[in-house]
Formats: C-alpha cells, structure tokens, sequence
C-alpha cells in the first residue's frame, strides 16, 4: 500500500515500525504534508518531538504536489516564492544551511501585469523602475503610488511582523490589535484602500489583484493584505531551480534527518480523542496511531467536518462550517510545448475585459464566466531544466467559483480549457494549438476529491475581516486538548508565508515536548 517515489524518499510502513521502535520521544502526528504541515514537523522536531507526518496521497507537498509528464516537471501550486527567511528559518532548526539544499533565484519582473487593450506594466522590486512604470501609466498617481507604498510597510509591521504568528487565542488578544487595526484602516478593503491614494482604474487593478494570490477578492478583502506589496519589495520574489518541489523535498530530508517519518497513502479518517484530549489518529485502513500531540494540516474546515466527530464540538459545528465564506476555487491547466516562448515573463497577469464585475460572478454570484482573467506561469524562463531542450512547460490558472457555482466539472473541463487556450493563443502564445505535446488539468472537483478541501476553495475559508485572527479557527483547538492547526484554514491564512507563519505559532501554543516527559514522569 505504501509506495515509495524516488523523487519523494518517503518512509514506508515497516519502516516507519522501526523507527518508532524505542524512541523515547513524545510522539507528534501531523496529518498532511502541505507546506504549513512539513514546516510543522520541523519544528515539532527541533522541539523533542518524534515526529510522523501522515500524508494521503502518493507524494507529499499537498497543493504544492510535483506532475512529472512526459520529460516536463510541473509544480502544482505555488510559483511565487516571497518571505525566503521563513524557509531558512525551518533550515537552520535543523541545523542546516537552506543554500547547502536550495538554489533560489530572483525572479524579475516579479510579474507582467497585460492589459485587455495589450498595454502591459512591468511590476518589480526596484522602486525606480516601478516609479517609472507608475509615470508612464498614469502620470498623476506617481505620488499616491508612494503613499500606497508607505500604507504598504505600516500594514506589513504590524500585520505580519506583529500578528502574523499571534495565536489569537482569545478574544482579548483580538481586542489588543483593535486600536491597531482601526488606525491602519483594516475595515478598508483593498480596492478602497488602492482608491483612496491613485486614480488611474488600470493602475487600481495592478496595486490589487495580489490578494487574489491567497484567495481573498480585492473588494471584500481587508486592506491588511495590502502588506503583500511591500512584503514583495523588501524580500523579493523567487524560484527554486528544480522547482517548487525542491523546498518540498528540502523539508521532507529536514523531518527524516531528525529521526521523523513522512508516511504517503496514509489517509487519516478520525482524529481519536480520549478525555478531551487528543490522543492520536485512526487511518482509512483502520489503523490506530497513538499520538502525544495531533496537528491537522487538512483543511480546518475538513478537519473539523469529518475528522474530529460532531460531539466533540462545540464551535465548528457543522451548521457554522456550512456558513463560512469560503475563497474562490482555480481551475489550473499544466502544458508543455515543444517549442520556446522567449518573449514571455516567468510570471503572467492576463487581465480579462472585466474586473470588478467578474470577481462579483466568482466571488458573490457563484457563475462560471465566459470571459477570464489568467494567471500564466512559465518556470522554464528561469529553470529550462524543467521541460526537455528547446520546450517550455507552463500552467496557466483562472479563478473560478468554488463547488457552489454547481458547475459540472467533468463535462466542463475541455470545454473551458479550450476557450482558455484560444485566449493564449490570441494574446501571449501564438501557434499554441500546435505546439502542446502534454497536457493536464486541476479543477474545483479535484480541490475537493484530491486535497479534501471543503467546496473545493482552493485557498480555504475567505480572507475576509470577520473570519481573520480570531474569527478564524485557531492554531490551537477550541475544541480539544492536544489538537492544533496549521495551514490555509486557520491563522493567519493562504499562501506560502501565511501557512510557515501558522506553524511558527505552533512553538508558541505546544508545549515543549521535554515537558511531556517530565510530566509522564512525575
Ligand atoms: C494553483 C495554486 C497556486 C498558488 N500559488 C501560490 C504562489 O505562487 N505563492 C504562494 O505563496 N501561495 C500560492 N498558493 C497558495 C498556497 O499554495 C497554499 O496556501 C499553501 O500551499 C497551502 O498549504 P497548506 O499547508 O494549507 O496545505 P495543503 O497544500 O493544502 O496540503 C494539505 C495536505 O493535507 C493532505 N490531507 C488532506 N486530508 C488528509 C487526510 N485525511 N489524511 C492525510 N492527509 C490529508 C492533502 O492531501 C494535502 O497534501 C497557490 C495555491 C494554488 C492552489
């Protein structure tokens, strides 16, 4: 059952036995190896922790699975690597060096924004050049872009310096941050907050649509995602060479190097509780693991839905989960051609005709719109190794609405790839129809049946302020003992530096595993 990639170097069952097997260390199950889970594991590691990482499919890295397809390597999910220090960080807890493992390069322009009319703006770190972009667009905004920019870091030190590895355990800590909160305008959204200093509609859509990078829609979400602007500047955006997956094989060599085990095809289907407390997990197969501390790396609302049982809760019952707001859902088509695009940027905003109006049918109405809005990666501009010579690999994503939309997917897939195709084709890459030699495709069905992600969101529950912080189901249960969450789901939220933050907050909330020890001795 257990089946051990290559690429993966996972632990099987056997050997996970031996492992086990006097170990004197307190026992920590991670259920899911996304990244917000491996990140865990380090430091449940670093911490005393024997660490079992539990993962359901037949490779870790959760939405940041790698496709290998005829000669092309396709990383699933996340491309715009920003925060380094919160990988090295993981790195150094294990006593090892990040650039010993990874070879990261700067990736610039960090992303070509193209306009329905073909204009295009060249969004980078350099304050210059962006200064000059801003002038050449929209001359009179070049002063409220600046002070965009400074509401940008004000958002970013308190925002994520300060409350990004918050445990937001009690409402009183919600209550601290609110003088905070006010005076950074956190009620704004971030459309109204990008209004509030420029003018110009396009450059309105440019200083925006990054919250859309962690599932929240620019006119609902609250204005702290601004800090993704200047979290970009001062940290840069990056690409591993490899891909994204090599962070995913870094970390799982971090977790084996000390002495923790990441177990694939094995699919958690009860957490076990026993006196208010957790105490380990039962697998599909019916196997029982004991566990000292259980940290849920599934989805919260999945977690909480069908992993812990209803009388175990009293806070995310089944009735709030189904009224959460949940974010978009993504539909996500990985291709190889076997020719080059050298023209074409790593990074790719391809802006539809519509804005405001196609995030409301994503986002409010639940429709499947005819017109787009794309998002195209192509990695082989920074690491050609990734497709075979003279090729280029690429995904390309469109935000859609989650499961509610009713979409039928399996009728709908082609179809709208072929449309999705079609607009490549007209606007980036001509001669694409006959230049694909692979294909593949993600839809909001696969984010529910693959990834156990409730109504198939592809970011969890929406970045909105009342299901923020506090709001939000937090890192340590409110509803068990010895229970704890990581990733998209629960504080601070989506995107690579949100789920390693709601790790870091684990190390504020476990206890530290020697004092499990001393009390079993006691
Ligand atoms: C297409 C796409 C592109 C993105 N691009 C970016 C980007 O460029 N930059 C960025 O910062 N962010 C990006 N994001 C967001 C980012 O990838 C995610 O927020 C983040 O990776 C989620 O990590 P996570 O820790 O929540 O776990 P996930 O990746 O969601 O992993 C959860 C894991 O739990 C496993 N699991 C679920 N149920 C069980 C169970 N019962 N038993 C065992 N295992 C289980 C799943 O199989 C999965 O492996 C992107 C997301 C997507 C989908």
């Amino acid at each position: 059952m257990f089946i051990v990639r290559p690429e993966s170097s996972t632990t099987d069952r056997a050997d996970h036995a031996d492992l086990a097997a006097g170990d004197p260390r307190p026992h920590a199950v991670v259920i899911g190896s996304g990244f917000g889970g491996l990140a865990a594991a380090v430091r449940l590691g670093a911490r005393g922790y024997r660490v079992t990482v539990l993962e359901a499919l037949d490779a870790p890295g959760g939405r940041a699975y790698v496709h290998r397809q005829d000669g092309f390597v396709f990383d699933a999910g996340p491309t715009v690597i920003t925060a380094p220090f919160l990988f090295e960080e993981l790195w150094a807890l294990a006593g090892k060096r990040m650039s010993d493992d990874i070879d990261l390069r700067p990736v610039a322009p960090f992303y070509r924004v193209v306009f329905d009319d073909g204009e295009h703006f060249e969004y980078t770190g350099d304050a210059a050049s962006m200064r000059a972009e801003v002038r050449r667009l929209a001359p009179a905004d070049v002063e409220g872009y600046d002070r965009f920019l400074e509401a940008s870091e004000a958002i970013y030190r308190v925002g994520f310096e300060e409350l990004g590895d918050e445990p937001f355990a009690s409402w009183t800590d919600m209550a601290k941050v609110l003088p905070d909160l006010v005076r950074l305008e956190a009620y704004r959204t971030v459309w109204s907050l990008a209004c509030k200093h420029v003018k110009d509609a396009r450059l309105r859509v440019v200083l925006t649509f990054q919250s859309l990078l962690v599932g929240g829609n620019p006119f609902a979400t609250t204005s702290v995602y601004c800090l993704i602007a200047f979290l970009e500047r001062q940290w840069g955006v990056h690409f591993p060479i490899g891909g994204t997956g090599s962070f995913v094989r870094g970390l799982v060599g971090l977790i084996e190097g000390q002495g923790g085990a990441v177990r694939c095809n094995a699919k958690v289907a009860r957490i076990n509780v026993t006196r208010g407390a957790a105490s380990g997990v039962r697998l599909a197969d019916g196997e029982n693991l004991a566990a000292d501390v259980v940290v849920s790396n599934c989805d919260s609302a999945w977690t909480y839905k069908h992993l812990l049982a209803p009388e175990h809760r009293k806070r995310w019952t089944d009735k709030r989960i189904e009224r959460a707001r949940y974010s978009m859902s993504l539909f996500v088509w990985y291709f190889g051609t076997d020719r080059r695009y050298e023209d074409v940027a790593h990074h790719t905003i391809l802006l539809g005709p519509r804005y405001r109006e196609l995030l409301g049918d994503i986002f409010d109405r639940k429709l499947l719109a005819e017109d787009f809005s794309l998002y195209l990666h192509r990695p082989t501009a920074t690491d050609p190794s990734l497709a075979p010579a003279g090729c280029d690999a690429f995904y390309v994503l469109s935000p859609v609405p989650h499961l509610d939309s009713g979409t039928d997917w399996h009728a709908t897939a082609e179809v709208y790839r072929q449309a999705i195709q079609q607009r490549l084709e007209e606007k980036l890459l001509p001669g694409l129809g006959d230049a694909i030699v692979t294909s593949r495709v993600l839809t909001p069905q696969d984010f529910q049946d693959r990834l156990s992600s409730f109504k198939g969101a592809a970011f969890g529950l929406e970045p909105v302020l009342t299901q923020s912080a506090w709001f939000r189901p937090h890192n340590q249960s409110e509803e068990v003992d010895r229970l704890y969450l990581v990733g998209a789901g629960t504080h601070p939220g989506a995107g690579l530096p949100g789920v390693l933050s709601s790790a870091r907050i684990l190390d504020k909330v476990v206890p530290h595993a020697d004092q499990l020890v001393k009390k079993g001795n006691a």
